[in-house]
């Protein structure tokens, strides 16, 4: 742990385990109730550093840890990779993006201002001027989870560093060690000590307890639904963001290019085997081309392949445990026994479960109507493109969806129909780059994140008025 600036020990250690085979990857120690509140008092104690410092300091902060990064990389990818047991070409990916992630947090912070506001708009504003600045929220409770350690970490820290607030980071347990690596990074750079706190251990005793502290200003939280919600009901007056799950769908319109949706959609679906917020779970295709499409599907799904993580062939590796993969199993056992069809995939090995593609699943199995989060996609069939953009909408969840066709009509009014946060036309809802907005809608979430967005939720906006 990083507490104040220094490496924090404590009696309780928990292992990190490759989720692939179980082997050692490393050992961190678990905060209890007496870390928690000393990360919060830290961040507390560097807050009016972080608030007086120029925005050109944060920014050159932040451009350094960048560049630090990028020098670290492998090692970075390696961490990542041993972690969470996503391949590592995948967890290379994710350090550029990571990087990326801290330059546009770092261009964010020299273009923070506020506005000047027309207040002889009113016949009571005459005479006057004003002008609104921003400023810090606080400390930031900064809560994250396995799939995306790194960069999804650097979402919250990038943004809320640039806008002179201090943090305290829980990530999670499966995946605490480039946490702990980033925030020894970010010290290097020459960060206050206290501005970036890193306590490790159980969500439920301490990343509650650090979410509810009274002096936390804001929670920031991305996970399952179920948590976001809990915090948001406990949060009073806290600002909160929450990015949540997904249920994807995608639209595959009769005069699409089925071999490019075919090819992005069996990507979309088994990227870090599913394990992605925006995973595609759910593919409506056109009648007159399912069967052409579908045949396309399995020949891009069977040229995968399962492996080690750590070995750069595998596409494909366990999921972050045992437990999770019997979970998706037997969602799929449960929408087959309702009537769906198993094409390709579904058998597992420990952790790892070979990619499963299921044609006409049922809308009332667990499979279409709840987030997977697993190697899983659903093929079912429309004729009406009403009836798809019908079936997309009835979700709980509205994070990102998408359309592969040629009709720039359709595309727009598609896009027009549809209930989620982000709409995608001829690419995957899994598309993201870090700098676009990005955030749900309905049990997806609230707030938007991509560091423009995230600064904006992570600062207040400070009216100051004059007489002239
Ligand atoms: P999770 O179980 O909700 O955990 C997320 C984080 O919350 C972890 O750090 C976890 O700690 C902590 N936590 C658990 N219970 C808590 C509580 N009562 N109070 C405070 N913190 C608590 O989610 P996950 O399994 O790690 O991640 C998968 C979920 O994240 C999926 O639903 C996925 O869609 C969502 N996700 C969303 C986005 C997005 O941008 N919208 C991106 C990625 C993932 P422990 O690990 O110690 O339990």
């Amino acid at each position: 742990m990083r507490i104040g600036g220094e490496a924090v020990r404590t009696e309780t250690t928990q292992e990190v385990r490759l989720p692939f085979d179980g082997s050692p990857v490393g050992v961190v120690f678990q905060a209890g109730q007496q870390e928690v509140h000393r990360a919060v008092k830290a961040a507390q104690a560097a807050a009016p550093l972080m608030r007086e410092m120029t925005l050109s300091e944060r920014a050159s902060i932040l451009r350094k840890a960048h560049q630090k990064l990028l020098e670290r990389a492998e090692s970075f990818a390696q961490a990542v990779s041993s972690e969470s047991g996503k391949p590592l070409k995948e967890a290379r990916l994710e350090v550029e993006r990571a990087a990326l992630t801290l330059l546009f947090s770092s261009e964010e912070a020299h273009r923070l201002s506020g506005e000047v506001v027309p207040m002889e708009a009113s016949p009571a504003g005459k005479g006057h001027m004003a002008m609104t600045v921003r400023e810090p929220v606080g400390v930031i409770a900064a809560i994250t989870p396995f799939n995306f350690p790194l960069n999804l970490a650097l979402h919250k820290i990038g943004p809320a560093l640039a806008g002179g607030n201090t943090v305290v980071h829980k990530p999670a347990s499966a995946t605490p060690i480039s946490a702990v690596l980033m925030a020894e990074l970010f010290l290097e750079c020459g960060l206050p000590q206290g501005a970036l706190n890193v306590i490790t251990g159980p969500g439920g005793s301490i990343g509650e307890q650090l979410a509810l502290h009274n002096d936390v200003a804001m929670i920031t939280f991305t996970g399952s639904a179920e948590v976001g919600l809990r915090l948001r009901n406990l949060a009073g007056m806290k600002r909160v963001t929450l990015e949540l799950g997904n249920n994807s769908a995608v639209i595959v319109e009769a005069d699409a290019d089925l071999d490019e949706a075919a090819a992005r959609c069996v990507a979309g679906s088994f990227a870090h085997s599913g394990q992605v917020c925006i995973s595609v779970q759910r593919i409506f295709v056109q009648e007159k081309v399912r069967d052409e499409f579908l045949e396309r599907v399995l020949a891009h799904t069977r040229k995968l392949k399962l492996g080690h993580p750590l070995e750069l062939s595998t596409d494909i590796s366990s999921l972050i445990t045992q437990q999770e993969a019997e979970r998706v199993e037997s969602w799929i056992e449960e929408a087959v026994k309702a009537g769906a069809r198993l094409l390709i995939g579904g058998k597992r090995t420990r952790a790892t479960l070979e990619p499963a593609v299921l044609a006409d699943v049922p809308p009332w199995v667990q499979l279409a109507c709840r987030e997977a989060f697993g190697p899983v996609v659903g093929v079912n069939r429309y004729r009406q493109l009403e009836d798809a953009i019908a079936m997309v909408n009835d979700s709980p969840y509205g994070l990102q969806a998408g359309i592969y066709t040629r009709d720039i009509q359709k595309a727009f009014w598609a896009a027009r129909k549809v209930h989620v946060g982000g709409f995608l036309i001829n690419e995957i809802p899994q598309y993201r780059v870090d700098q676009m907005p990005y955030g749900g809608v309905k049990l997806s979430g609230m707030g938007r994140e991509g560091p423009k967005y995230a600064i904006e939720e992570m600062t207040e906006p400070k009216l100051i008025c004059w007489k002239l």
